[in-house]
């Protein structure tokens, strides 16, 4: 009898399964009564009824679907409106939209690099950058994390070769940002091209939520780009690139992310669009999602949790163990509250953590509630 191609995948859930490491797939309930501090919707914009109300618009007049990839039928003058504004808003010449945030990391990092050019890779950077160095053609130099000095020497050691450099605005597991402005410094000394993913920036960081690159005086900058996801802060779906328009038709010409992929679905561009114009009409919703942040911060730590100070909205919070944290998270959701956790291998330091996200539309009384329980839960109380 021929062996069965897939037999191999028993072993491989059977290692799974003894080392704890299991992941399960769990359909949220439309009615979901859980408190949300799991999600990365931080401006709570995913259900407000302008931005759901412009997906359906969107969907009506536009179709379900882009049909077709962006050079052939899939750009909607919808796309072309959402590329301007997020531009526009965020402070740089051009943009140009992906169906996923991941799909525009792997567009800027191989459409932008070739055989012979050089990747200085961020340790800890999101696992779209980690497979976007991989697809390049480029060498991939990885460097300890959030350290300029290291990525000096790195470009040092490879003088006169095209280089970039990439890394996370807001670091998703831990929540620190990184050191932008020294990165910067290192790459203009070089001539090298920083791109830098802003995903939990955007919305966060920055007046009025422009972003970290905002922030930190490098929007529209001639040798910066940033990358960045429209689910999270935007509450929609896709991606996009920012930077000089140059390099943006560069990519619309040579990144396979973009050519070979259909356009971003109707509904998600026009939800983008209506969630992008609301921020800008309310800037405070950035300020009140870095005070939540700030006040899971001070709350958790003044009772003894250990949690590094957030730069964003992602707070990250100490487990003595992988058990305890699994453990720590599931009486979280029993007592009604949604937590990330996390632990080896997605943690290579080895510490495991809760990963809380603030919300912008979260109540005092919310915040209060979540507090109580992350406390009441926590191990060895
Ligand atoms: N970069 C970072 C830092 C992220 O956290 C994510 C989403 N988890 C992505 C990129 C990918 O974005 P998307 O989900 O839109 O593919």
């Amino acid at each position: 009898m021929l062996k069965d191609p897939f037999d191999w995948t028993d072993e491989a859930a059977r290692l799974r399964a003894d080392a704890g490491l299991v992941r399960t797939l769990r359909p949220r309930p439309v009615d979901d009564a859980l408190l949300d501090l799991a999600s990365n919707d931080y401006l709570g914009l995913t259900r407000r009824p302008e931005v759901t109300a412009a997906a359906g618009e969107a969907a009506d007049r536009w179709g379900a679907g882009a049909t077709g990839s962006r050079l052939v039928t899939g750009t909607t003058a919808l796309h072309a409106e959402l590329e301007a504004e997020l531009a526009r808003f965020c402070g740089f010449e051009a943009a140009l939209v992906f169906s996923s945030g991941y799909a525009a990391n792997l567009a800027a990092l191989t459409a932008l690099s070739t055989h012979g050019s050089l990747i200085v890779s961020d340790a800890a950077n999101h696992a779209s950058i980690v497979d976007g160095c991989r697809l390049a053609r480029a060498e991939t130099a990885v460097v300890p994390h959030a350290d300029p000095e290291a990525v000096r020497k790195t470009l040092d050691a490879h003088p006169g070769r095209r280089s970039l450099v990439v890394t996370d605005s807001v670091f998703s597991v831990d929540g620190d940002a990184a050191p932008l402005t020294a990165l910067a410094a290192a790459c203009r000394a070089h001539g090298a091209a920083l791109v830098v993913d802003d995903a939990h920036g955007l919305g966060v960081l920055g007046d009025g939520g422009r972003g970290a690159l905002h922030a930190a005086g490098l929007a529209g900058a001639v040798d910066v780009l940033a990358t960045m996801t429209l689910s999270k802060s935007l509450g929609s779906q896709g991606g996009a690139v920012l930077g000089p328009a140059r390099v943006i038709a560069h990519l619309v010409n040579a990144a396979r992310t973009f050519i070979f992929d259909t356009g971003l679905a109707p509904a998600a561009a026009g939800a983008a669009l209506a969630s992008l114009r609301l921020i800008e009409r309310e800037p405070e919703l950035a300020d009140r999602a870095r005070a939540v942040a700030a006040t899971l911060h001070e709350r958790l730590t003044d009772a003894g949790l250990t949690a590094a100070r957030p730069d964003a909205a992602v707070v990250s919070v100490r487990a003595p163990s992988a058990e305890s944290a699994v453990r720590w998270a599931a009486d979280c959701r029993a007592a009604g509250l949604a937590v990330g956790c996390f632990r080896p291998p997605s943690v290579p330091d080895g510490i495991s953590r809760l990963r809380l996200t603030a919300r912008a539309d979260l109540t005092e009384r919310q915040l209060d509630e979540a507090i109580a329980v992350i406390l009441g839960a926590a191990p060895g109380r």
